[in-house]
């Protein structure tokens, strides 16, 4: 992505009042990260490729109390964690698309990733690489739609675009795209805030 994109992305990101960064790479992403979040702040994620690639759970155990259930951990374990998330001091997450205009689409199975990005933590952290921009939202559905089906196919669900790689509407205990989310607009100035990485990272 041209770093002039980059910069009318990020211009229309912050009038919608959200944050914006612009990060050469992951390294780079992880001094941002770094700086907007205290040591010793509790934090949370949502299930996420492009952190996992850029090292951030690895690079944050020592920093942050990360909110998150204990390996094996029943059902009643994994809802309260995942509750406890709505209180993290910030909450981690990458975007499934974000349009040129600066709104940002999210799809979700169980929305214990999304939820909290809407509401609860006081900073949410949204770290996007260049191939999650698109030019509006007809694509930044298709993109969406794209991503729901290759984390299908990954994961191995029981769902038909695990299958051809298609989307079908499908109705069936899997299906792994429950809730779509478009952000337009913070009401609280700066809590959400989107880091630009000047790489592709995640699907
Ligand atoms: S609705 Fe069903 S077929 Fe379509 S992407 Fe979601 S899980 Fe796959």
């Amino acid at each position: 992505m041209e770093r002039q994109l980059a910069e009318k992305i990020m211009s229309n990101l912050r009038e919608r009042q959200f944050e914006a960064y612009y990060a050469e790479d992951g390294e780079q992403a992880m001094e941002i990260i770094f700086s907007l979040v205290p040591q010793g702040s509790r934090i949370a994620c949502g299930g996420s490729e492009t952190l996992r690639e850029i090292g951030f759970f690895e690079k944050t155990a020592d920093s942050y109390t990360v909110i998150q259930p204990a390996a094996g951990s029943g059902p009643d374990e994994v809802k309260k964690a995942m509750r406890e998330r709505f209180s993290a001091d910030a909450f981690f997450l990458s975007a499934n698309a974000i349009t040129y205009d600066g709104r940002i689409f999210q799809e979700d199975g169980a929305s214990t990733r999304v939820a909290p990005m809407i509401y609860g933590p006081d900073s949410v952290i949204i770290v996007a690489g260049e191939n999650k921009f698109v030019e509006n939202e007809q694509k930044a559905r298709a993109r969406v739609k794209m991503v729901a089906c290759e984390n299908c196919r990954r994961r191995g669900f029981a769902t038909p675009c695990a299958e051809d790689g298609y989307c079908h509407d499908c109705r069936v205990p899997g299906r792994s795209c429950c809730t779509s989310v478009t952000l337009n607009f913070s009401r609280i100035p700066g809590r959400i805030k989107v880091i630009v990485v000047g790489r592709e990272l995640g699907i």
